[in-house]
């Protein structure tokens, strides 16, 4: 039975998958512990809860526990690796790499850091969504640091060529930080093999906790050093002082852990409803898929639909669907998404598309009564 309205908006936030929330019950009340109090048992239950977690979240991306820094979320990680690599890397250099589809946490941190002296350049987009390598390449001087580019969009689901932007990136010596919110969880993701140096991801987006998020810094081949951006305990290994969110980074390991086993199957699921939901509205004659369909997350779809506005289907349809037609950041307002812009879409088809953002929970009842009511339109 359909139960409306109907969520699909996984790209926003998921919900807490209930084996998560099992998790994390008893670290709300039984175990209350402070993980930094050393001197009983609280403390050290605590401690090790957080360090199981730490394994579950490092083992998901290929990392070593002592590389996870625990964070409230990829925000705060983004800031964390922007700002923290451009205070210790000054002396090497002052002008980081980045892209113009980066989510704001990540561009509001370069503006920052540009009142900060620093030169940002933003690369654009090709019309498929991705970034041209050679640009890349061509953009780099002897005064970079810092190359950010995010792993997955998320108001597209198009996967940059992450390995070949690594390569790029160690060959002329600079750091290589993504964004992997929207990838970490979904497709798989190796910090070696992939070769990144600094990675930001979330607990909510993968069907944890909101609050609980973390940042990868490598230790070897190259050891990343970075400067703190929250002064206090030194917890963290110096890097993110503060009590540490117990509960959800409890949540947030057991949602790595249900990743790491269940990806596949549900990846494949998610992406036969997708590719069905896109076939059926490209039918209509009136729709198009925004972005590199080869290149792409399994439960992501950004389609325009001609002579439609976006802001008007949104409210046409939200009382029975949940849909946005861009980041949740910026759907408030009714400028078009600079993400589509920066792949050529005019403003007003930029405003007449939507993102449909699949998950774990979706169904394929959910999806057929979407096609319904986007074919009557
Ligand atoms: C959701 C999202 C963020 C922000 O994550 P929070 O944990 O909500 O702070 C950052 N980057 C990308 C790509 C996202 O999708």
């Amino acid at each position: 039975m359909l139960e409306f309205p109907i969520y699909m908006d996984n790209n926003a936030t998921t919900p807490m998958d209930p084996r998560v929330l099992e998790a994390m019950l008893p670290f709300f009340t039984k175990y209350f512990g402070n993980a930094s109090s050393r001197t009983h048992s609280f403390g050290w239950e605590a401690d090790a809860a957080v360090e199981y977690a730490r394994e579950q979240v490092a083992y998901l991306i290929n990392a070593e526990p002592q590389e996870i820094v625990f964070t409230s979320g990829a925000t705060e990680a983004d800031n964390l690796a922007l700002k923290g690599i451009f205070e210790m890397y000054q002396s090497k250099g002052n002008h980081i790499i980045t892209v113009k589809s980066e989510h704001k946490a990540v561009l509001d941190s370069c503006i920052h850091l540009e009142k900060m002296d620093a030169d940002i350049t933003y690369l654009d987009l090709k019309n498929d969504g991705l970034i041209d390598t050679e640009e890349l390449e061509n953009a780099i001087n002897a005064g970079t640091i810092l190359i950010s580019v995010m792993y997955a969009n998320n108001e597209t689901g198009v996967i940059q060529p992450i390995k070949e932007i690594a390569a790029i990136a160690k060959k002329n010596g600079v750091l290589f930080f993504s964004d992997a919110t929207q990838a970490v969880g979904k497709i798989p993701v190796d910090v070696i093999k992939d070769g990144i140096d600094l990675m930001s991801f979330s607990a909510h987006k993968m069907y944890g906790p909101k609050g609980a998020g973390a940042l990868y810094v490598r230790r070897k081949n190259p050891r990343v050093r970075m400067a703190a951006q929250m002064d206090g305990g030194g917890h963290e290994r110096g890097m993110r002082s503060g009590t540490l969110n117990v509960p959800g980074i409890v949540g947030f390991g057991k949602a790595c852990e249900l990743a790491r086993i269940e990806m596949k199957k549900d990846g494949e699921r998610m992406c036969k409803m997708r590719n069905k939901l896109e076939a059926e509205l490209l039918k209509t004659g009136r729709a198009f898929i925004n972005g590199n369909t080869e290149h792409r997350l399994p439960n992501v779809s950004n389609m325009s639909f001609k002579n439609v506005n976006g802001v008007d289907l949104i409210s046409l349809l939200n009382k029975n669907i949940a849909l946005s037609s861009g980041s949740a950041c910026t759907s408030g307002t009714n400028e078009p998404s600079y993400v589509l812009k920066a792949m050529g879409l005019t403003d007003e088809i930029a405003r007449s598309s939507l993102r449909f953002g699949l998950g774990r929970f979706t169904t394929e009842e959910e999806i057929e009564y979407t096609i319904e009511q986007l074919s009557i339109l």
